[in-house]
């Protein structure tokens, strides 16, 4: 392709991109496609000769969208908001033009640099002390498994990495039963295991770790010869955004010399807001490692996840490597290939320098002021309508309720809805029961499409009950 041809092209997507976050309130949310529709219509065979934009931008236009579930559709209110605000989607079209590799300050000295002042205005807006430096990764999935590693590295006197992990007694991590997929198979794939990831349970409003359960737990684990190697909170976990009780848990670490992680990848946006931090982030400046994905409801564009670190020594020092030809001359910069599991790295500061200038922290704390108003506004509209449950009450923007029924009821409610089209909404469980999610967190929602959904919940419930 040549370059005025991608010029031209650019332009093009630039306005398609416009008229589909303009006209997206008319498509269904989620994709209305049946398993096997949209490969039926896909060459099977790749074509020797190569093709005109034209004929792959229409096949774009009628195979793939049709097949598109719209995660920036304002009445999107499944699993979590996953917003990709304007000025971090310009961001990242410069990011992909200058397609570097940030792995070295060498390789990119803005990038590095920029990473690491970004790093430092999100510490400020979360309101976390000085002194935490940091990384952005490309998930909480990274982040998180790099802070288990450095926990399993710290418990074994880093000898696993040489050794391997054959006779190093049963490493022991703990958290709460709410806390997310991707720090169990953090454990899995650390070499700790399932079974030595042992979940506590929770208590009151917050669905808080229990706390005195996780000290027994930690002396009972000593006494039979286990190795405790870290702690794993959450604020905000995704089920029903249970949050646990920072100070308490911290102090448990410090007591046992234990490596503290927490995952506040949903929630932690919403920190930026002081007044949440009574509430949720009290005592959070003991933690070593914090991760929170400003690809979510903060607005950066997938994937921009930020893990701070309090001192980053050890992280470095499991996942550091250096071969030869990675080896550069001065020191006094930082590398940051070195700080997690993959060399290869994007550029992705430069979409948080874009959103947070673009909108100020004020402007993105109006949203998230707003998300929350609304879910609990919509909370009682729901809470209103005959016979339903709210099963756990608004945790900032996460609610669950249920219909009146059993089980069955709650999953043909939530698949009549979502083959409606009109809202998105996905199932989880909780209490041994099955309960309807609701989370407000999209970049551009309205109140009117927020409480629209309570209408749409009473229209359809009456249609299938
Ligand atoms: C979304 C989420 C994750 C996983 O995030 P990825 O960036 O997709 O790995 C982990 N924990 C919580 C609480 C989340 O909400």
């Amino acid at each position: 392709m040549k370059w005025d041809e991608f010029e031209r092209w650019g332009e093009w997507i630039s306005h398609w991109a416009a008229e589909y976050h303009r006209t997206l309130r008319d498509r269904p949310v989620r994709a209305p496609t049946a398993p096997g529709d949209t490969a039926a219509r896909i060459a099977p065979v790749p074509p020797e000769a190569g093709e005109a934009m034209e004929a792959i931008l229409d096949d774009f236009e009628t195979i793939v969208m049709p097949g598109m579930t719209h995660w920036q559709h304002p009445r999107f209110f499944a699993y979590f908001p996953a917003n990709a605000a304007p000025p971090s989607m310009l961001a990242d079209i410069l990011v992909t033009t200058i397609a570097a590799q940030c792995m070295l300050w060498q390789t990119s000295p803005a990038a590095t640099e920029l990473e690491q002042v970004m790093v430092d205005w999100l510490r400020q807006a979360l309101g976390l002390p000085a002194g935490y430096a940091g990384v952005i990764q490309d998930s909480a999935s990274s982040a998180t498994l790099s802070a288990v590693l450095t926990m399993r590295e710290l418990a074994i006197g880093f000898s696993g990495n040489r050794e391997g992990l054959n006779a190093k007694g049963n490493m022991r991590i703990y958290c709460s039963d709410q806390v997310h997929s991707s720090i169990d198979r953090a454990c899995w794939v650390a070499g700790i295991g399932q079974q030595n990831l042992v979940k506590i349970g929770t208590t009151g409003p917050r669905h808080a770790v229990d706390v005195a359960a996780l000290q027994r737990a930690i002396a009972e684990d000593r006494a039979a010869g286990h190795v405790p190697a870290g702690i794993i909170a959450i604020t905000g976990g995704t089920g029903i955004g249970a949050s646990d009780r920072h100070g308490p848990v911290l102090e448990v670490a410090r007591r046992e010399g234990l490596y503290s992680h927490l995952d506040a990848a949903w929630a932690g946006s919403a920190m930026i807001c002081p007044e949440f931090r009574d509430d949720f982030w009290d005592g959070v400046a003991g933690f070593d490692s914090i991760v929170l994905n400003s690809h979510k409801w903060l607005g950066a564009q997938f994937d921009c996840s930020v893990q701070f670190l309090k001192d980053p020594a050890a992280q470095l020092d499991t996942l550091k490597i250096e071969p030869e030809y990675l080896k550069t001359t001065g020191g006094g910069v930082t590398n940051y290939s070195e700080w997690t599991i993959p060399l290869g790295r994007r550029f992705r500061a430069l979409k948080i320098w874009f959103l947070i200038r673009s909108y100020g922290l004020e402007g993105l704390r109006d949203r998230i002021r707003n998300h929350v108003a609304w879910a609990g506004e919509v909370c009682e509209a729901i809470r209103a309508l005959d016979g339903f449950e709210i099963v756990t009450e608004p945790i900032l923007s996460l609610f669950s309720f249920r219909a009146p029924g059993d089980d069955a009821c709650q999953q043909r409610l939530v698949d009549a809805l979502n083959n409606d089209g009109r809202i998105y909404l996905t199932q989880g469980t909780f209490g041994g029961r099955k309960v309807i999610r609701f989370q407000v967190g999209q970049f551009d929602t309205t109140r009117d499409d927020v409480m629209m959904a309570a209408d749409v919940i009473d229209e359809v419930w009456n249609r299938i009950r």
